[in-house]
């Protein structure tokens, strides 16, 4: 009954893709096959830590100089595409556009990104990167918790939306080098329940990672509250 509903619903008001406009091919998501296809997705040449993608192809394991010189307090980060074209727009939607049911669409990289690329059935707990309570009050909606509950779902793992906050805003970070990054984002966040992150592996979700440091101040928390391992994936990179 609820599924011809559906039908009769999507026969009235199609969805359409949002990046080309047509109706959507796909079963109860927004973005077309084509569209979909055609996301240029990272498949390698990838930092075995922090997921950065290095320019030409290398073929073998590799960590990055970044990596290298001061390593990061997560144990491993993946993001499912560049942060340009169809990706940006999209991510800005959900962000900025109120287009809130991009996330079934948008956790479909997401979902893709983590099975390729971590062994999911080891994951204990998925966590979104938090907003800050006065930002999350301006916004109404934290694009992150809308793809971390959806990723949740489908990977079946419990999805845990209050154990870690956001206790400071930061200031913008763009013209700090790696290790005053760390010290400004030192403290940033808080873990008020350790008793549900102590002992677990955590998977940390975020829509846009660029140079790691939120993840890397999210992990500084969740270890220091007893997490075992952290985690971290995002749908698109900056950098
Ligand atoms: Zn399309
Ligand atoms: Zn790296």
């Amino acid at each position: 009954m609820f599924k011809l509903f559906k039908s009769l619903l999507d026969a009235l008001f199609p969805r359409l893709c949002p990046i080309c406009g047509k109706p959507s091919d796909r079963p109860e998501r927004t973005i077309c096959w084509d569209c979909f296809s055609s996301i240029d997705l990272y498949r390698e040449s990838l930092c075995e830590r922090c997921g950065r993608f290095a320019e030409g192809e290398i073929k073998h394991a590799f960590t990055c100089s970044v990596c290298l010189s001061m390593p990061p307090l997560f144990d491993k980060a993946r993001a499912a595409g560049r942060f340009s074209f169809e990706l940006r727009d999209l991510v800005h939607q959900l962000k900025y556009g109120g287009a809130t049911w991009l996330a079934s669409d948008l956790a479909d990289f997401l979902e893709g990104c983590v099975t390729a690329h971590f062994p999911s059935k080891k994951i204990d707990v998925v966590l979104p990167v938090p907003l800050h309570p006065l930002r999350l009050r301006e916004r109404t909606y934290n694009q992150a918790s809308l793809l971390a509950e959806e990723l949740a779902k489908r990977l079946d793992r419990r999805f845990d939306n209050c154990s870690l906050i956001r206790i400071r805003q930061t200031e913008t970070q763009t013209h700090f080098n790696a290790k005053e990054r760390r010290k400004n984002m030192n403290g940033a966040f808080s873990v008020i329940r350790p008793e549900w992150i102590q002992k677990r592996t955590v998977l940390l979700v975020d829509d846009v990672m660029t140079t790691g440091s939120t993840f890397d101040a999210c992990a500084y928390a969740l270890k220091k509250a007893g997490a075992r391992t952290v985690w971290a994936v995002a749908l698109a990179r900056g950098q």
